[in-house]
């Protein structure tokens, strides 16, 4: 069984992604092709954001948004440890400083109570991750922000589809960033990402850092990076498009029977607050005695993944950053979550036996 199943979505898709890519071969235009405006043009319709700028991947979104804003050396951000190392890397990347708060112990989402208390003079954004495919509390975020004159970059890479209050992940702040990484929920055959925004002037920024700083053709205004997500990329995504809608709706449906048929198992479920559904990105549980459970099912052929097994306050490249050190509810979920087989195609016989067999481990 696999993790992940793109091999299903492939097949039920292998005409019209056949045809996309195709279209570009033929005209030729390999770089910032037609297809790049149309999955733009696509995406800002889908998430109601006023602008969509593709980019390289998940972690240049984050870079150029950041760049966009004008974080630069010494200045703070304020994000989770738990979470994937592209948040706090790109910060560091800009000579910024991640300043990292506690999750809350049920989503794994940023706790936004804890974060005014962590704001100095030096703070500039606040990047909560939607984890998991579930939106981070974005309301209260937002207003803090406001109140202290910060921006609210949020990290979708794996919540893409996903609302919060009725409204698109992505489109909930100032800035949203996703990723195309094949895994994701919505993804490509390659690097690919993109940024939300609804500010025009950020936007203008973000196409321009997108591309060296080029205001105009070999003007270059601003600092920029090699950004752009290739035309052949785009057009994988416009092409799973036609399926995002349905895909959506398996993925909740799929969530909703793995948590009827984990009811009472021993193992916890993540919390989904009321005004948000998950898309899933990863359909993640806690569980004591990870290693063994995990041994076992794989034992029977059931693979598992950890996010993340190690937060970023241990990890050597950001223990700098770890301030006292003190988030015990990222240290907790490091050693309890575990990821089981998750896609929109994931059938209800496998679905089953991954059940089963969990609760056969755990007994
Ligand atoms: C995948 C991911 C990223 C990075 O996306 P890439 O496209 O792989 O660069 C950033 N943040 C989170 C939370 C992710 O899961």
């Amino acid at each position: 069984m696999p993790f992940i199943d793109l091999a299903s979505q492939y097949q039920a898709l292998k005409p019209r992604i056949a045809e996309r890519m195709q279209r570009v071969l033929d005209h030729g235009q390999y770089i910032m092709g037609p297809e790049v405006a149309e999955l733009e043009g696509q995406l800002t319709a889908f998430t109601g954001a006023r602008h969509c700028i593709t980019v390289a991947s998940g972690t240049e979104a984050l870079l150029i948004a950041l760049m966009a804003q004008g974080v630069k050396p010494g200045d703070e951000v304020i994000t989770t440890p738990f979470t994937f190392a592209a948040t706090a890397e790109v910060i560091v990347l800009l000579g910024a400083v991640p300043v990292f708060v506690d999750i809350e112990p049920d989503t794994c989402n940023l706790d936004g109570s804890q974060v005014e208390a962590r704001i100095t003079p030096r703070t500039r954004a606040i990047m909560p991750v939607s984890l998991y495919g579930q939106v981070a509390d974005m309301a209260p975020l937002n207003d803090i922000a406001t109140r202290h004159g910060l921006t609210v970059i949020e990290d979708a890479a794996q919540s893409f589809g996903a609302t919060y209050q009725g409204r698109r992940s992505g489109a909930l702040s100032t800035f949203g960033c996703t990723s195309f990484f094949p895994s994701k929920p919505l993804g490509c055959y390659g690097d690919g990402g993109a940024i939300f925004t609804s500010d025009d002037a950020l936007a203008q920024a973000c196409r321009e850092i997108r591309v060296h700083g080029q205001s105009a053709r070999y003007t270059h205004t601003r600092v920029g990076v090699g950004g752009r997500m290739d035309t052949l990329q785009c057009a994988v995504v416009l092409a799973k498009l036609e399926r995002f809608g349905w895909e959506l709706q398996r993925r909740a449906e799929i969530g909703a029977r793995y948590a009827a048929l984990l009811a009472g198992s021993g193992v916890q479920l993540l919390a989904v607050r009321p005004d948000r559904d998950c898309v899933w990105g990863q359909y993640t549980v806690f569980v004591d005695g990870r290693a063994d459970v995990q041994a076992r099912l794989q034992a029977q052929g059931i693979p598992t993944a950890v996010h993340y097994p190690k937060p970023l306050h241990r990890q050597p490249a950001y223990a700098a950053f770890s301030g006292d050190g003190h988030f015990p509810h990222s240290d907790a979920a490091s050693e309890r979550v575990m990821s089981l087989p998750m896609s929109a195609d994931l059938t209800e016989a496998q679905q089953d036996r991954v059940a089963q067999t969990l609760r056969q481990a755990l007994a």
